[in-house]
């Protein structure tokens, strides 16, 4: 399991409302760092990205409708994509994701990172090239944001939630709307948070409350960071799952843990991409 608790971590930028989460539990810097980031542009906040990250040499491409990026991307980066798009499938990715922005941040322990933006309804990927160079890490790392792609999309959500309204809501409402019923990430909350007698906010950034919430159930997660949030919960299990294909991911995993990673057998679409991500890594591992 220790390759799935490679340095992670997500920005959801809704409405000015940021979310972000570092998945070094101890070093919570970056946690620290963006929650003053709150009620600022997507513009705004990149630059500060850029800044905070000691990003260099970023560059923005384009996602067109076949997938392909505009600006074409060469080097890594170009790599990188092509990877994503295997994972996700062309069609998907050129569906939900508008921009690709890549940098070099050595000192960075962020490897990638997925935010949407509420007027666009859409996602950036965003990766730091100099933390791709581990095979295994960098496949785990697109398919957790990945999955966050999947279970934060607008079909996920109430439609009439979509602009804020969210009273009367019978489910969860995150900062994106009110949950679907039938949404991947109220099933998963019905089924494994909705039972704790308290659990941290399905929101939470913060590390310090994430560490105690493992500390207290580590038996129901499949690492230290999916204790983080719901949606962290769910990436990790989600990634957990995929790689379970081999048989022995669920080795040591304590009973909630491994219902998690078993979670997404019933949801064939699931399986289905489950098996395409699978089918890409066992062809990366054969070329190496
Ligand atoms: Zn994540």
């Amino acid at each position: 399991m220790r390759r799935f608790l490679g340095p992670l971590i997500v920005i959801a930028i809704l409405g000015g409302i940021f979310a972000l989460v570092a998945n070094d539990l101890l070093s919570g810097g970056f946690a620290e760092e963006f929650d003053e980031l709150t009620d600022r542009t997507t513009d705004e906040v990149l630059t500060r990205l850029d800044e905070d990250e000691g990003f260099t040499d970023v560059q923005v491409f384009d996602v067109q409708a076949d997938g392909s990026l505009d600006p074409a991307a060469t080097g890594r980066a170009a790599e990188v994509w092509e990877l994503w798009l295997d994972l996700a499938g062309a069609p998907d990715v050129a569906a939900t994701i508008t921009q690709y922005r890549v940098g070099e941040a050595p000192a960075s322990s962020a490897l990638a990172y997925v935010y949407q933006d509420r007027g666009i309804r859409q996602f950036t990927l965003a990766v730091n090239l100099a933390a791709t160079d581990e095979d295994d890490l960098l496949l785990s790392t697109l398919v957790h944001e990945w999955s966050h792609v999947v279970s934060l999309g607008v079909d996920q959500f109430e439609p009439g939630s979509l602009e804020g309204d969210v009273a009367g809501c019978a489910t969860i409402a995150l900062v994106q709307g009110c949950l679907a019923e039938q949404s991947y990430l109220w099933q998963f909350y019905a089924e494994f948070w909705a039972a704790y007698r308290k659990h941290p906010d399905v929101e939470n950034r913060s590390p310090v409350t994430a560490e105690a919430f493992y500390a207290e159930n580590a038996d129901d997660f499949v690492s230290a960071y999916a204790a983080t949030n719901l949606s962290e919960d769910f990436a990790e299990s989600f990634t957990a799952f995929v790689a379970s294909a081999e048989g022995d991911t669920l080795d040591g995993l304590g009973d909630v843990a491994a219902a998690k990673v078993t979670f997404f057998d019933r949801f064939p679409e699931l399986v289905a991409l489950r098996d395409q991500m699978r089918a890409v890594a066992q062809a990366q591992a054969g070329v190496r």
